[in-house]
């Protein structure tokens, strides 16, 4: 499908502080824009970003078909725009799709509809080391009508926003007892807004406490460790680093799995099972944990200070942290061309015509 592309004639980049970046603030001037009917995907095209209509019984805002992917487009040393694995968040949006009776997208058009706007935005990806163009691709539900069913159309659209370097302090984080995310079987490995809307309580709770975050339990037992926020967790013991295991509760993290293949190439044992949070805090006293991360897009490691759970409290020496911190710079540094990508992670962002 071609992408039709109609330029802005008053680009709002000359406004834009890039030294201070509030993050999910400043938009950029176009966005991609395609509608489902109900059969196929049409009229895609990039034009200035614009504010959309949205009629009362929109069945996205009653019973939420929504879901989104989030990623970062950054500027090598030739300049030139670079993507990071697109096509495994063209694959996540699909799996997320499928999950939510939603329409797929070929996963070549995704990539290509997202290159097409970064490359047509490249001025607006800032250039200081660790910054980035976040890239959000989301699809909704714009059929008007009242009554539990899947909708039949659809808008999938694609907005870009410039961010600063994420300079994360260490987190703190309160392991729920009572409250869940996910459960097998449930939606929490779709990128679904629900997802997100149902931990804002949560959070506010952990957050009137003192915690930065929840730390997700699973659902059955309040026993096994899931994620956080936006975030997927690793736990160094001694000589293992551990992930809890995808069973269909846990969102499928990129940040995640570009861990695992790089500490896997470098030797380091690593697993994917379960972990209790009973053998955190036992591996703790024993003084067997060294590090504990999160990894996801926005801050790719970051690194916690404090977990809490029940009557007690593990204070981590953050300070250090050499596998966060080798694994951050890694990431930040293929993104940046630094580091040769000799797995294939990036790609340019080609304008439609070079594709
Ligand atoms: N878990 C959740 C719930 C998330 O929203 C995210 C961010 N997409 C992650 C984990 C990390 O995923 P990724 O590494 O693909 O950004």
């Amino acid at each position: 499908m071609e992408i039709k592309i109609t330029k802005t004639d008053h680009s709002k980049l000359d406004q834009v502080d890039f030294d201070n970046l509030p993050f999910g603030q400043i938009s950029s001037d176009h966005m991609f824009v395609m509608e489902y009917d109900g059969t196929s995907w049409q009229n895609a095209r990039i034009e200035p970003l614009r504010t959309f209509e949205i009629h009362p019984s929109n069945l996205a805002l009653h019973y939420g078909q929504s879901i989104f992917e989030g990623m970062k487009a950054s500027i090598n040393r030739e300049g030139i725009p670079m993507l990071f694995r697109p096509e495994l968040h063209a694959q996540r949006m699909n799996a997320s799709a499928e999950r939510m009776c939603m329409p797929t997208i070929d996963p070549e058009f995704f990539v290509e509809a997202i290159s097409a706007l970064v490359n047509l935005e490249k001025g607006w990806i800032p250039q200081e080391d660790g910054s980035a163009l976040y890239i959000r691709p989301f699809m909704y539900a714009i059929d008007h009508f009242l009554g539990v069913r899947p909708s039949i159309t659809y808008r999938f659209c694609i907005i870009t926003l410039p961010v600063g370097p994420y300079y994360a302090k260490p987190v703190s984080l309160l392991a729920s007892d009572t409250y869940v995310r996910a459960i097998p079987g449930g939606v929490g490995e779709a990128k679904t807004s629900g997802n997100y809307a149902a931990s804002l309580y949560p959070s506010k709770l952990a957050q009137e406490q003192g915690f930065d975050q929840v730390l997700w339990l699973d659902g059955h037992e309040f026993k096994y460790v899931q994620e956080v926020g936006t975030m997927n967790l690793f736990f160094v013991f001694e000589d293992e680093i551990a992930t809890p295991d995808n069973n269909g509760a846990v969102l499928k993290g990129i940040t995640r799995r570009s861990f695992i293949e790089i500490l896997r190439d470098k030797g380091h044992r690593v697993t994917e099972r379960p972990i209790s949070i009973d053998e955190v805090f036992d591996a703790h006293a024993q003084g067997k944990l060294k590090e504990v991360f999160g990894a996801g897009t926005a801050a790719v490691a970051s690194t916690v200070g404090h977990i809490a759970h029940l009557d007690r409290k593990i204070d981590l020496d953050a300070t250090a942290n050499p596998i966060a911190r080798f694994l951050k710079a890694e990431i930040d540094g293929l993104r940046a061309g630094t580091v040769e990508d000799t797995r294939g992670w990036t790609m340019p962002a080609l304008a439609p015509a070079q594709v």
